[in-house]
């Protein structure tokens, strides 16, 4: 300020001057006031100037200049340039945001308070079928059509969410979720935020939870059932004394029924819950085989008085890595599958190989009735069973060969069936190279 009142009077002093050089002294007030008048010009021209550049942009503040209006001018733009760096990182700040909103595996879908879509990340849009670009400012409620899903958003009662179906893919189109959970969140006065999220695997697992309860008690209803019965006919009724036994050996049989659902019950959920088989323990193919011979020869006695024609041949003296039990358990069950469901007389196949591409083959054969081709891809679901009356004549659960898979699955290796109704099946396990090695010497025993 000090210098802008010292350049007015310097202004006017100039201006007296130039009177008295080029007129009478008497002038001087006259020249004061002409200088004066011409630094107020030249200020406000200044001003005017400065005005002007804020008006149209700021390009015209670059140049820095003298006196009052100069330093406005480097303050402002000094201001806009904190202002302009501020704005832009809001911006990357808002694009991260986006970004990480976008990446989110949840769909997020914003709503003004006309109903109209904002903004919406492309796995809201693929929940939908809205196009996150094209769509939006439209009306989400025109868009997607399900009653349930516009009497929710019309509502205004978000305290839960809403679950309806997924929009019909296009054709061409895959991926689409069958079932969507739809809530919504209000938030700044009447905008909405909208968050769907794929739950058609949840509602499956649900349902196969139901189903997997349902079953269980189905499976041990019966047995107790039966015992129920005869323990209030042992209590109600005097028997002779081998009748007596009779009905006490039927009732073991439903517990052992009861106690084998139990054991296979237990061995699913052990498999489920423990960690992948190690790759460092190895298991003689031919021990395993062995056990499994044993196991067949046995039942194939009780089962049937005939018996079966049984063959085992280990074509490569190989070890397998992983759970010994669990290898067991899977080898077994096909075997002794093979031998229920093959009637006496019948023929059983058991091979051990390694295949040109040098994975190992567990296969067995059998000459029993085969089983029809739209059953083989639902034999290792729990409890499905084609021969319902054979497996329960055997002692059979329904889940041996769900266990299989899942021991296969652990272990890297395959389940094949192969089936012709009439001739017989062909069960496979195909183990990866990587779990096999061949069979070292055995150490002579002192
Ligand atoms: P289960 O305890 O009833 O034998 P599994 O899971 O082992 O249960 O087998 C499922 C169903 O597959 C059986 O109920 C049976 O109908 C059929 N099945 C399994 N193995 C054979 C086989 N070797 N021959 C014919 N049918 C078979």
């Amino acid at each position: 300020m000090p210098f802008r009142i010292a350049a007015f009077f310097l202004a006017s002093i100039a201006g007296a001057l130039l009177a008295g050089l080029t007129s009478q002294w008497r002038q001087l007030w006259v020249g004061a006031w002409i200088g004066a008048l011409a630094w107020l010009l030249m200020d406000a021209w200044r001003a005017q100037q400065l005005v002007q550049a804020l008006r149209e942009d700021t390009v015209g503040l670059g140049a820095r200049r003298m006196g009052v209006w100069g330093e406005i001018a480097e303050r402002v733009r000094k201001l806009l340039r904190v202002r302009e760096q501020q704005t832009q990182q809001a911006e990357e700040r808002l694009k991260e945001f986006l970004a990480a909103i976008q990446a989110s595996p949840n769909g997020v879908i914003l709503i003004d308070d006309q109903g109209r879509i904002e903004w919406c990340n492309q796995t809201a849009a693929g929940h939908l079928g809205i196009d996150a670009e094209r769509d939006l400012l439209q009306h989400l409620s025109n868009l997607v059509r399900d009653p349930a899903f516009v009497a929710y958003l019309a509502s205004w009662n978000y305290s839960r969410d809403v679950v309806i179906d997924g929009p019909a893919a296009p054709s061409g189109a895959q991926g689409r979720p069958a079932r969507l959970s739809v809530q919504v969140h209000p938030y700044a006065g009447n905008r909405r935020m909208l968050l769907t999220r794929d739950v058609t695997a949840l509602e499956q697992a649900e349902a196969m939870r139901r189903d997997f309860v349902a079953n269980v008690s189905h499976e041990i209803r019966t047995p107790l059932t039966v015992l129920t019965g005869f323990v209030e006919t042992l209590q109600s009724l005097p028997l002779e004394a081998d009748e007596r036994a009779r009905y006490l050996g039927l009732m073991g049989q439903q517990a052992q029924r009861m106690g084998t659902l139990v054991n296979d019950l237990l061995t699913l959920s052990r498999l489920e819950g423990s960690a992948p088989p190690p790759s460092n323990q190895w298991t003689r193919v031919r021990a395993l085989l062995a056990h499994c011979e044993d196991e067949a020869r046995g039942l194939s006695a009780r089962l049937s008085g005939q018996g079966h024609r049984l063959f085992f041949a280990l074509e490569a003296d190989t070890e397998l890595a992983g759970t010994a039990t669990e290898l067991q358990s899977a080898m077994s069950n096909l075997v002794t599958n093979a031998v229920r469901y093959t009637p006496g007389g019948g023929e059983v196949t058991v091979t051990w190989r390694l295949l040109p591409d040098g994975r190992g083959e567990f296969a067995v054969r059998d000459t029993g009735p085969g089983i029809a081709a739209d059953h083989i891809p639902r034999l290792t679901e729990r409890f499905y069973r084609v021969d319902r009356s054979r497996s329960r004549e055997t002692g059979g659960t329904g889940l041996g060969l769900a266990i299989v898979k899942h021991i296969a699955q652990r272990h890297g290796a395959q389940l094949r069936i192969e089936s012709t109704v009439g001739q017989g099946s062909r069960f496979m396990l195909l183990f990866p190279v990587t779990r096999l090695r061949p069979a070292r010497p055995q150490m002579a025993v002192a």
